[in-house]
């Protein structure tokens, strides 16, 4: 089935990065968000990215008007999704929310539409598991920022249909994006790889191996890492990495136990960029 119209479901920082990205490639994009507010940051955004693309001079003029003349916001998820062939929903990360956000989506959307789900986590097989057709269901994870990042891995749940995870790529590769298939399993390929690293960094400050800056440059220079672990982890929170290595330690065992340095730093409220305050100080 050739997708033509996209929904994205939440408009926050990852919503409004997977609709730009759904615009430029030509996709009629429908963003939807239960607040008003969030509809009217994400055009803001979506709009200064564009502007960015043209001015650099990747875009031209007349791309630039009709990307934005595609994007439709809504705050009603039945509008929204109406004549959906893909949705994607970006909504945040609790299952509760998801489930009962995907079963008002099959009331909704036509009964063909592909969902996909932008999780960085949670279970697929869960969340197809609310459908009455689970085959429809496939995990599409993005990363941040959406329009810097090359990346969407492709995430088979238990029950995903292949033609399902066909339509998924394909979107992806029109967005511009490469892509991985993955069969689900916690944390993917990326977050679970990305954790056991910051963690192994974190246990090799606590012994006092190196310096967190010497650690951070060891990684950059000797393994051509673009950002050392402590500079990343403090870009994502060190409150939001613990809770993942939580849910890995709960998923996958021992290996991933969080370091206790790490847990100290966050008692401590040094959650990163965020606060001014991670393992540097801002
Ligand atoms: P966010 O908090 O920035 O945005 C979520 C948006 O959803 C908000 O605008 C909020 O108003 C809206 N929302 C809340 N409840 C809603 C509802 N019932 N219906 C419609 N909209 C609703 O969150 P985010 O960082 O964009 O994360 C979204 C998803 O993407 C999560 O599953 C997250 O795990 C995943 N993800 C995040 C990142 C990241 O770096 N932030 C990376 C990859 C994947």
């Amino acid at each position: 089935m050739a997708i033509e119209r996209i929904a994205v479901l939440g408009a926050g920082t990852m919503g409004h990065g997977i609709a730009h990205a759904a615009l430029v490639a030509g996709y009629d994009t429908a963003l939807f968000d239960s607040s008003g507010e969030a509809l009217v940051r994400a055009k803001v955004s979506i709009e200064a990215i564009i502007a960015k693309t043209l001015e650099l001079g990747r875009i031209s003029e007349s791309e630039t008007r009709v990307a934005k003349e595609r994007l439709r916001t809504f705050d009603h998820l039945a509008q929204a999704v109406a004549h959906a062939d893909l949705v994607i929903e970006a909504v945040p990360e609790q299952m509760e929310l998801k489930l009962r956000l995907l079963r008002d989506v099959e009331k909704h959307a036509p009964a063909r539409a592909i969902i996909a789900s932008n999780t960085s986590a949670l279970s697929l097989t869960e969340l197809a598991a609310a459908l009455t057709h689970p085959g429809r269901l496939g995990g599409m994870h993005f990363f941040n920022p959406v329009h810097k990042m090359k990346l969407v891995e492709v995430v088979r749940a238990l029950d995903s249909a292949p033609e399902t995870l066909q339509a998924i790529e394909e979107v992806a590769r029109r967005m511009g994006k490469e892509t991985v298939l993955v069969r689900e399993s916690p944390g993917f390929v990326t977050s679970r790889i990305n954790a056991m690293i910051g963690n192994e960094a974190f246990y090799m400050l606590q012994e006092g191996v190196a310096s967190a800056r010497d650690i951070d440059k060891a990684l950059k220079l000797g393994l051509n890492h673009p950002m050392g672990p402590f500079e990343l982890v403090d870009l994502v929170g060190l409150d939001t990495r613990l809770s993942v290595l939580e849910f890995l330690h709960r998923s996958l065992g021992e290996k991933f136990r969080p370091c206790p340095l790490l847990v100290q730093h966050v008692k401590a409220g040094r959650l990163g960029r965020k606060v001014g305050r991670g393992v540097y100080d801002y």
